[in-house]
């Protein structure tokens, strides 16, 4: 995970249905390379009812490849790939390699 997206980071979009539109890693599978983010990756499932819930039609988000994601930087808001920094203790940082923000 060099360059990895993690959980609650902000993505950008690059290609398919979505592109260009940014949203939060809601969930990550990493055996998969594939990542769920808030509002991308939309289709329309649907549900048999339940005891609890009406069946119908619910919408939720798909995992979408982290290939097709790129990593926006909080501090400046430009899609970024991120260069890694090695603390001391031999964890590693994503920075910015814009404005040099550390992205945890
Ligand atoms: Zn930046």
């Amino acid at each position: 995970m060099a360059l990895g997206i993690k959980k609650k980071d902000t993505v950008a979009v690059l290609s398919g249905e979505d592109k260009g539109k940014r949203g939060e890693v809601v969930r990550i599978f990493p055996d998969k390379g594939r990542a769920v983010v808030a509002k991308i990756n939309l289709v329309k499932k649907h549900v048999r009812p339940t005891r609890e819930k009406k069946g119908g039609i619910e919408t939720i988000e798909a995992p979408i490849a982290l290939s097709k994601l790129q990593l926006i930087c909080p501090k400046c808001s430009q899609p970024i790939r991120p260069k890694m920094q090695f603390l001391a203790d031999g964890t590693g940082m994503r920075v910015c390699r814009k404005c040099g923000e550390q992205i945890l």
